[in-house]
Order: C-alpha cells, then sequence, then structure tokens
C-alpha cells in the first residue's frame, strides 16, 4: 500500500491512525459482533459512540454549557437555508458579510428566507481580504450577521474573531461558517451565536453536519421549517429525532480522540501556523510562483498559488501527481493551483509539496 499525500479541498485527508483504527473495527466494534455502520442508533453502543465524540468536541472547543452541539444532515449548503429558517423568529432582515464564493452561495440562499442586508463585501478588490468591522454595516434589526471565517476557495481567513460589541452591536448574534478550519485554531464560541461546518475537511466524511448554538437561539423557527431541520426538535432528541449519520460521527469520534492526543487545539494550531508558514514563506521568496491574497488575511487551510508562467499548469500537475502529490489544481473559479493543508497533513507533507515546487522551478529556470 503506499498513500499520497493528498491536499484535496474536501473531502480530504483523514489521519492514518483513525483510519487503520476504523480497519480493525469494522467488522466487530468492542467486541459487539458488529461494525459500527451495523447498529442502531438507541442502542448502548452507538449512543456511548455518540456521547463521547459529543463531549470530545465540546472539550477541544470549550464550547460553554449554554451551547448545544447538533449532529445534522444536509451539508453547509444545506444550512445556508435552515439558518435562516431557524434565526428569523419576528425579524424580516438578516446581514451578511461577504468575503468569498462561501458568503456569497449562503447570502443569495437567505433571500429566498428574507430580506439580506451586505453589511460589507470585500468584492470590490476580488475577494483578496476581509473588510475590517469598523467597515460593516449593519441594519436596523437584524436576525444574525452571517460570516463565513474562512473561505476555502479564495483561500481566505477572518484575521479576528466578529465581535459586534465593539461596534455597539453585541446583542446581534454572530453566525459563522467554519466548514474549513473548524478544530484548526483556537476559537472563543462565546462570541458566536451559532457556528457550523459539513465534516468533511477536518472532522471527518462528508455527510455529518456539525451545529454549534447558543440555547436562546432555539425555538424561533419559522412555521414551515422541515421537523427535521428544526434546531429546537434536534437539540430536544439529542441529534436523534431522525436518524443521525451514524458512521460519520463514529469518524468524527476517532478524529476528536486523535486530536487530542496530538495535544488539543493550541498544540494542532502552532501546527499549522508552521506549516502555513513554511508554504507562504515558499511562495513569498520565489519568483515563479504567487499567492495573491492580502498577507493579513491569508487561510491557513487553503493555500491558492499560481505559477506565474500559466503555460506550465499542465506540467505542474502531471508532474506533482507523479510525484505523489495529488489534488492540487485550483477552483475552476479561481485557476491555479491550491493547497489545502487541514489538521491531517503533517509538516513532512508540506515539506514534500515545497521541495517539489523548488525542483519544478529550478528544472526550468
Ligand atoms: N462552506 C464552506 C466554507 C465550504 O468549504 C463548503 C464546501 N467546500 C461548503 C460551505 C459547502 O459544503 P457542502 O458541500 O458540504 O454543503
Amino acid at each position: 500500500m503506499s498513500r499520497v499525500w493528498n491536499f484535496s479541498a474536501g473531502p480530504a485527508a483523514l489521519p492514518e491512525p483513525v483510519l487503520r483504527q476504523a480497519a480493525e473495527e469494522m467488522l466487530d466494534w468492542h467486541g459487539a459482533g458488529m461494525g459500527v455502520m451495523e447498529m442502531s442508533h438507541r442502542g448502548k453502543e452507538f449512543m456511548s459512540i455518540a456521547e463521547a465524540a459529543e463531549a470530545d468536541l465540546r472539550e477541544l472547543l470549550a464550547v460553554p454549557s449554554n451551547y448545544r452541539i447538533l449532529f445534522m444532515q444536509g451539508g453547509a449548503i444545506a444550512e445556508n437555508a435552515i439558518i435562516p429558517m431557524n434565526l428569523l423568529g419576528e425579524k424580516r432582515v438578516a446581514d451578511y458579510v461577504v468575503t468569498g464564493s462561501w458568503s456569497q452561495k449562503a447570502q443569495k440562499e437567505a433571500r429566498r428566507y428574507c430580506e439580506v442586508n451586505i453589511a460589507a463585501s470585500a468584492e470590490a478588490n476580488g475577494f483578496r481580504s476581509v473588510p475590517p468591522m469598523a467597515e460593516w454595516k449593519l441594519s436596523a434589526d437584524p436576525a444574525y450577521v452571517f460570516t463565513c471565517t474562512n473561505e476555502t476557495i479564495g483561500g481566505v481567513e477572518y484575521p479576528f474573531e466578529p465581535d459586534l460589541a465593539t461596534i455597539g452591536r453585541g446583542e446581534v448574534p454572530v453566525v459563522a461558517d467554519v466548514s474549513s478550519h473548524i478544530l484548526s485554531r483556537k476559537v472563543d464560541i462565546s462570541r458566536y451565536g451559532l457556528l457550523f461546518g459539513g465534516a468533511q475537511k477536518n472532522i471527518g466524511p462528508a455527510g455529518l453536519t456539525i451545529v454549534i448554538v447558543r440555547d436562546d437561539l432555539l425555538g424561533r423557527s419559522v412555521p414551515d421549517c422541515p421537523t427535521a431541520f428544526d434546531y429546537k426538535t434536534v437539540a430536544d432528541n439529542g441529534s436523534m429525532y431522525n436518524t443521525p449519520p451514524t458512521y460519520g460521527i463514529y469518524i468524527a469520534g476517532l478524529v476528536f480522540q486523535w486530536l487530542k492526543r496530538q495535544g488539543g487545539v493550541a498544540a494542532i494550531e502552532a501546527q499549522n501556523i508552521a506549516k502555513a508558514e513554511l508554504l507562504y514563506g515558499y511562495l513569498d521568496g520565489s519568483d515563479f510562483y504567487e499567492n495573491r491574497i492580502d498577507p493579513a488575511c491569508r487561510s491557513r487551510m487553503n493555500v491558492p498559488f499560481f505559477l506565474k508562467d500559466e503555460a506550465l499548469n499542465d506540467a505542474f500537475l502531471a508532474e506533482s501527481k507523479a510525484a505523489g502529490l495529488v489534488q492540487l489544481k485550483g477552483h475552476k473559479s479561481v485557476g491555479g493551483m491550491r493547497a489545502s493543508i487541514y489538521n491531517a497533513m503533517p509538516l513532512a507533507g508540506v515539506q514534500a509539496l515545497v521541495d517539489f515546487m523548488r525542483d519544478f522551478a529550478a528544472r526550468r529556470a
């Protein structure tokens, strides 16, 4: 067996020890005589798996006790509709901060449910930075302010945690799409009303959606919100109103245990900083490649870069693949290359990429 360095934006590489443990437990989980996929979600074995996963996530992110953790389905794109259906209550307007493709998509979806006010947008500068909070123009009475704190496609990450109290609007809940950087860095959950993300980047298999919601925001759903997507119903039933994505929760639980063994979020954040510094440092020192994002807002997880001579793109992709470095092609809306370096990508993988890039450039000098 030989595994590649996988730079996919998601579904993405998982920690190898997690995959090995899942393989070992595939046919018989802890003597149950069956695998996790075959278990009743209400049986004591799976209940213990789900409870441990939730407790470990709560510990890793220091989720305060007045927040509920929900294991849902539908992915982040479904949440773009589920959020307004749940948080609008009596209000008519929601505010959106647009920093790239994912927040753009979210505000478009929200228009099906409410009026949308664009509180700030980085579109004018080609989504190369995050508008500072002092420039956010909130509407008079928004149900929430939506942010995407790491834009996976553009490679733009908030260099600050949104704190509406600093602009005198602390009463408005902040919603954050954290799909592509959850668990990669410390986060102060108490600054947000709701955080959500699909699992398939930093957590586990596609199909599991994580929602962390402050409990005073439950019970505000619009009347035609599907019951299975009503946060209060999901919370009241311990994420088991409908059958949850059991295998995804199990793998997520193994990833959380792996993260705890690495030393938790603070330790993985230090590694993520080292990885990002290595790759951006190389890009900045090179006259062969470039990254075009404002250095203050560069994502530690998703690193888009361009060859200055774009005619070499196909050769770069073919040769990197032959060297065991895969999924480096940039998103079609951006072009160029993109290396996604989530928690499961070790420093050695980023070093292998930089070594290849240096060699590729040298052979064309
Ligand atoms: N938001 C962000 C930040 C993402 O990276 C993605 C997936 N790439 C999505 C939303 C959409 O997620 P899904 O396809 O799981 O609905």
